[in-house]
């Protein structure tokens, strides 16, 4: 009779449990760490991934640590607590989440690099990202276009920025840029009037656009008081938009002063209206359904036993271990393509740009 009992608790135990699983959407819970709401990239990124994984039937727990990395950490712990099948992180810092990893790693919990690689830790078990060095190559490659340089124009004054040196991908931005614009430099058809080159002298922590503009603003009053700046490396839109208020603050964006060539990345709106008022130059289009698509299906594969799909097991080395990877492609946009790839593909509504 005991044991009978037992029998039937179990098994009410075991149908409650199910009906638990069921009102999750029966496939579990899903860690989604991001690491700000400031940027609207990471908020399509987060609504992407939610609807990717709702579709395959997980329960999704989305978290913003609005850029500091206590928040963070508390953020995954919390998920770990909470029983999430796997954790899907954007760091804000790639090195600091070791402690929180390792706890995941002994539950047995599978952790997903999202579009910015951790480093320092063993218990990275994939990579969902783009061709970061493309990136870079897209916005070096882009100043080398509307400058001439191929064609032998020059020399042009230009100051480079860099992203946030605790982010890796900020390194792939940079060097990938370099890659193009180093041999210029060289030869004398670039200068960099400040002489400011390298990340250590360049980078931005946080990405944050108000120390890109306190930058620029420094480099114009030190450096261009009697020469004008004639392109700017930006890696990123929010940047972008700092150095484009400071370059207007001291005259530039008229006909007599026009701006120099400005790059970006995210093509988020506000540097999309930048661009069609002819302020910002280009952007980087990362589309970030893809990027939710591929780590969703990461997700899945884990979940089901299946092989995980990657496309690059060379390049993301994070200290540690080569992390295998699946790289998404990066487009270039302006003012001649900015319809095509982002209204026709649905991504942006044109009256959210015009
Ligand atoms: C992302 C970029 C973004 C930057 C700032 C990087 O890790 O790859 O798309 O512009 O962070 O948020």
């Amino acid at each position: 009779m005991k044991r009978l009992t037992a029998t039937i608790a179990a098994l009410a135990l075991g149908a409650f449990g199910l009906a638990g699983a069921a009102h999750a959407e029966g496939k579990g819970l899903i860690g989604v760490s991001m690491p700000t709401k400031s940027s609207a990239r990471w908020i399509d990124d987060g609504n992407n991934m939610v609807k990717s994984l709702k579709e395959k039937g997980y329960d999704v727990d989305l978290q913003y640590a609005e850029d500091e990395i206590p928040n963070q950490l508390a953020q995954i712990e919390n998920m770990i607590t909470k029983g999430s099948k796997v954790l899907v992180i954007a760091a804000i810092d790639g090195t600091t989440l070791s402690d929180a990893l390792q706890q995941a790693a002994d539950k047995g919990i599978k952790v997903i690099a999202y579009d910015r690689l951790i480093r320092n830790s063993k218990n990275v078990d994939y990579y969902a990202t783009f061709d970061n060095f493309q990136v870079g190559v897209l916005q070096g490659g882009y100043i080398e276009k509307a400058l001439g340089l191929k064609e032998g124009k020059g020399p042009f004054n230009i100051e480079l920025f860099g992203g946030s040196p605790d982010d890796n991908n900020a390194f792939f931005f940079y060097n990938g840029a370099m890659s193009v614009l180093d041999p210029y430099i060289k030869s004398g058809k670039l200068v960099v009037a400040s002489g400011q080159i390298g990340m250590d002298k360049v980078a931005i922590l946080r990405w944050d656009g108000a120390v890109a503009q306190s930058r620029m603003d420094n480099l114009l009053s030190a450096y261009y008081n009697d020469k004008r700046v004639d392109a700017v490396l930006s890696p990123y839109d929010g940047l972008s938009i700092g150095i484009i208020s400071s370059l207007k603050g001291v005259g530039y964006g008229t006909p007599k002063q026009p701006m120099p060539v400005v790059t970006g990345q995210d093509a988020e709106i506000p540097s999309m209206k930048s661009i069609l008022a002819k302020e910002q130059t280009s952007t980087v289009f990362k589309d970030t359904r893809e990027l939710a698509k591929v780590a969703a299906n990461m997700v899945d594969s884990i979940l089901s036993g299946k092989t995980v799909e990657v496309n690059d097991t060379k390049t993301y080395e994070n200290g540690v271990k080569t992390v295998p990877s699946y790289l998404l492609k990066p487009v270039s946009v302006d003012a001649s393509n900015w319809k095509q790839i982002l209204v026709d593909s649905g991504y942006y509504k044109e009256n959210q740009i015009k």
